[in-house]
C-alpha cells in the first residue's frame, strides 16, 4: 500500500529578498529522507530577488508595439522580453521560450503575490535552484529530499491552469515506461510519464493560487521510479512550437 501523505505547508511569511527558504520550511515541517518538497516559483524568486519594478523598466520600441497590440503595460511586456530567448507567439498574448527550455506565456513574468508595481521573474536556472534548495535541507535537517520548483501553466488544448514542473532535484523529470510490458504482455512503446509535472500539478492545487499563503508542499512516502530529464522537446521534434512560429511571424 502506498499511502502517499500530502501536507501544504502553512505559516511562512511574505517572503522577501535574502530570506532563506530552506531554513523557513525546515523550521515548519517535520522532513524524513525521501520526501519530496515542491515550492512556489514565486517564492523562490522573490527569496533571491528575481524581482523589478515596472518603474526602473524602460520599454523597447518592440515592447511599446506588443503593449498596445496585448492592451498591456508596455514595461511589463519589457520585462516579458527581457525573460525570453524566443518569442513564438506575439498575439492574444505573448508566448514565449525561456533560456532553460521552457515555453510559457508572458514567460511567466507575474505581478501577482507581491506589491503592486513590481514584476517576479521565473529563477533564470531553476535546475540548479533545486539543487540548491536540496543541499540547504541537506545541510539544515540531515535528509535527502527531492525538490520541485513549480510554477503555475496555461496548456494547449484545454482550458485552466495547471501546476508545472520548472526545476527539480532527486529524481528524473520522466518515469519511463517504454519497453515494459502491460496486464496482457504488450511492450510499451511511447509511454513516457511526467512524474514531475503531476507531483507538480497536485502541489500547485495544494497550494492555491491568489492568497491561499501556502507556497510550498510536503510529499512523504512516494515510490521512487526511474527515467530520464529530456522534457523539453528538441526544436525538430516540437510540432506545436514549428506551426506556432510558421502562423505568427513575429
Ligand atoms: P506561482 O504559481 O509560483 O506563480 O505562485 P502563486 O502566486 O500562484 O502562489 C502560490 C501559493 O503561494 C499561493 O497559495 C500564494 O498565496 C502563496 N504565496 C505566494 N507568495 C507567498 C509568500 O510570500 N508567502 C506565503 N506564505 N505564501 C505565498
Ligand atoms: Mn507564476
Ligand atoms: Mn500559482
Amino acid at each position: 500500500m502506498e499511502n502517499i501523505v500530502v501536507t501544504g505547508i502553512r505559516g511562512l511569511p511574505l517572503i522577501k529578498a535574502g530570506d532563506n527558504i530552506a531554513a523557513m520550511i525546515c523550521e515548519r515541517v517535520t522532513i524524513e529522507d525521501g520526501d519530496i518538497v515542491s515550492i512556489a516559483s514565486t517564492i523562490y524568486s522573490k527569496a533571491k530577488g528575481y524581482t523589478k519594478a515596472l518603474v526602473d523598466i524602460i520599454p523597447s520600441d518592440k515592447a511599446l508595439r506588443l503593449g498596445k497590440l496585448n492592451g498591456e503595460d508596455p514595461r511589463f511586456v519589457q520585462a516579458v522580453l527581457d525573460a525570453s530567448v524566443d518569442i513564438i507567439m506575439e498575439y492574444p498574448f505573448i508566448l514565449s521560450e525561456l533560456s532553460f527550455g521552457h515555453i510559457g506565456v508572458r514567460a511567466g513574468v507575474d505581478q501577482s503575490n507581491i506589491d503592486d508595481g513590481m514584476v517576479i521573474f521565473l529563477p533564470p536556472n531553476p535546475m540548479q535552484a533545486a539543487a540548491k534548495v536540496q543541499e540547504e535541507i541537506r545541510q539544515i535537517a540531515g535528509k535527502n529530499v527531492g525538490i520541485i520548483i513549480t510554477d503555475t501553466c496555461g496548456r494547449s488544448f484545454r482550458r485552466g491552469q495547471t501546476g508545472h514542473a520548472i526545476g527539480w532535484a532527486g529524481f528524473t523529470a520522466i518515469r519511463d515506461f517504454r519497453g515494459d510490458v502491460d496486464l496482457f504482455g504488450h511492450e510499451l512503446k511511447i509511454t513516457e510519464e511526467a512524474v514531475v509535472d503531476e507531483i507538480a500539478g497536485f502541489a500547485n492545487f495544494v497550494m492555491g493560487e491568489s492568497n491561499n499563503g501556502v507556497p510550498a508542499v510536503l510529499f512523504h512516502n512516494c515510490p521512487p521510479w526511474a527515467g530520464h530529464d529530456n522534457i523539453y522537446f528538441t526544436k525538430d521534434e516540437d510540432i506545436t512550437r514549428r506551426l506556432l512560429k510558421e502562423k505568427c511571424p513575429s
